[in-house]
């Protein structure tokens, strides 16, 4: 047998491992963080602040401790509390027994599709999607185009604003996310993701988030020079950039100026969507209706990889007289969307917007009261739903809290923007003894950390 063939039988034997012992625990953790250094990539392993303390030790991820629930256990069998839910894609937790079920059963029929034939889950889902998408008397957001992620949402988005505009500049919000594939990263906003690629981003202008006079300025600065935007795109909760809500007049306003400007207003509601504030959409607290929105994450129903932008029938004109502008080969496959539909189902059937909404005001509501307790720590506590960001005074501290958490087997983390808000994103399905567990260990670490004030 050769060398290789010996290494691809051994990597096929960890897929099917179950429980480890104690010589096979350490080995796959010595291995993974030796591949991970030679063959991904060494520098990752520095920035992972919260989970791992020295470079010869690593937790990790292994399996889901029950299903359906927020709990998971690391390779040591190590069970943990899943504050951050996968930058929120657990929203029906993880391994949901209806999800697996579905993607089972179109497994054992089939994975992905020809190709040149229709796929039927395709205009299943699709049509589900138009029923549970924002609509207003102007607008139906009815018409979907599918993807494998986040950032893919949002290039669709995009260009389908592009196509329909016939414009080019986009706009944007500072402190935003929105992927960082060339097209998705124009629009984030963080300098250090976007310097090395400036040149070669599409034309985007940022301007300060919740504040219309300022977007106002922009739209009546472009029209004044000619370079009209083709879009606004704009997170209803900035979440990367740390928790943001936006306010309802900011959102309403930003509809108002789209319409006189005849420009696309697109909500990306990747993080913020399938039921993670209460509502299916977040922008539905404003009574807001986009012309296209971006969907991923918890689309997936925390099993499969997928996303959508969905838009409405005049965004999609140009698309429809030329439907090979926009195409993908995985995008939309039986598979992911066996696990979307379910996933729809599961929201429904055990009334997660309902839950998302009374147990996340009741988790906010108890961290604002720790923030009263811990007013030299803590800054700012604010979100919708389960969409939570706990801001401290010092990015330092933000660290010290999620490494301390993990200590105590709960995972929380900062966002792309900084540690300093740490973000809380469980699954929607997590029981309130489950809260009342977090909010204590929360206290004891906060209470733990103020020992320590002299050092933060
Ligand atoms: N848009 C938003 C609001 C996000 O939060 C993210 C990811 O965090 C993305 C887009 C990009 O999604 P993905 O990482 O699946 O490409």
């Amino acid at each position: 047998m050769s060398e290789l063939e010996k290494e691809a039988q051994y990597a096929l034997s960890i897929v099917y491992k179950k429980k480890l012992d104690k010589k096979e625990q350490d080995q796959i953790m010595f291995e993974t963080i030796k591949y991970w250094k030679e063959n991904i990539n060494e520098g990752f392993l520095a920035y992972r602040k919260s989970v791992s303390s020295e470079s010869s030790y690593a937790n990790l991820d292994w399996e889901d401790a029950y299903p359906g629930t927020p709990w998971f256990n690391d390779h040591r069998g190590q069970k943990y509390l899943d504050l951050l839910g996968g930058y929120g894609i657990y929203n029906v937790g993880r391994r949901h027994p209806r999800v697996m079920e579905a993607v089972q059963s179109q497994l054992s029929k089939q994975a992905l599709h020809s190709q040149e034939l229709l796929d039927p889950l395709r205009s299943y889902c699709a049509h589900l999607l138009s029923l549970i998408a924002p609509r207003d008397e102007k607008r139906v957001l009815r018409k979907c185009f599918f993807t494998n992620s986040g950032t893919e949402s949002v290039e669709a988005c995009l260009k389908l604003a592009i196509l329909s505009t016939g414009r080019k500049k986009i706009l944007a919000t500072i402190n935003a996310f929105h992927g960082k594939t060339l097209g998705s990263l124009a629009c984030t906003s963080k300098e250090k993701f976007r310097a090395p690629f400036i040149g070669v981003l599409c034309e985007t202008c940022h301007v300060p988030y919740n504040n219309l006079f300022l977007l106002q300025q922009a739209f009546e600065s472009a029209e004044g020079t000619g370079e009209r935007f083709a879009c606004f795109i704009v997170e209803p909760i900035q979440g990367e950039g740390g928790i943001h809500v936006a306010t309802a007049e900011y959102l309403k306003g930003a509809r108002k100026l789209c319409d006189q400007y005849g420009t696309m207003l697109i909500f990306d509601e990747v993080q913020s969507g399938m039921g993670r504030t209460g509502k299916w959409w977040a922008c539905e607290h404003s009574d807001v209706c986009p012309d296209l929105m971006a969907i991923g994450k918890a689309f997936g129903g925390g099993i499969m990889p997928v996303g959508a932008c969905i838009g409405t029938d005049k965004v999609w004109e140009k698309y429809v007289s030329d439907p090979f502008l926009i195409t993908t080969t995985f995008g939309g496959n039986p598979l992911a969307l066996s696990a979307s539909i379910a996933t729809i189902n599961v929201i429904l059937d055990e009334k997660l917007l309902e839950s998302a909404e009374v147990r996340g005001s009741f988790f906010l509501s108890e961290l604002k009261r720790l923030k009263e307790k811990y007013p030299l720590y803590l800054k700012e506590v604010r979100g919708k739903g389960m969409m939570i960001g706990i801001e401290f005074m010092t990015n330092q501290m933000g660290i010290e809290f999620s490494k301390r958490m993990f200590a105590k087997n709960i995972l929380v983390a900062g966002t792309l923007a900084n540690a300093q808000t740490i973000r809380i994103e469980p699954a929607l399905t997590i029981t309130m003894i489950d809260i009342h567990y977090a909010i204590s260990i929360c206290d004891t670490v906060l209470k733990d950390i103020s020992l320590l004030r002299s050092k933060l």
